[in-house]
């Protein structure tokens, strides 16, 4: 968790243990019972907006977002700052 809260990360459990011995936003527990419903619920809790142009436009090893949409898959497309 200090790991998470030092580089301003949100950990994702369906624990609730876990969820409750943690006094941090850094912890979001996901209730919803299935994958599919667990996604959407992530992504309405943190009003995060999925679109076309937006899938696949970050880097996989540094989450660096990609300055132009390429039709490379993100390891080979790299983004600037991705060493
Ligand atoms: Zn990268």
């Amino acid at each position: 968790m200090e790991t998470a809260e030092r580089e301003r990360r949100l950990v994702l459990t369906s624990e609730r243990a876990f969820a409750a011995a943690r006094h941090t936003d850094a912890c979001l527990l996901v209730t919803a019972p299935d994958k599919k419903a667990q996604l959407a619920e992530v992504l309405a809790v943190l009003r995060i907006d999925v679109t076309e142009g937006r899938l696949l436009s970050r880097c996989a090893a540094c989450n660096g977002e990609f300055a132009a949409r390429r039709a490379l898959p993100p390891c080979a497309a790299r983004a600037p700052q991705c060493a």
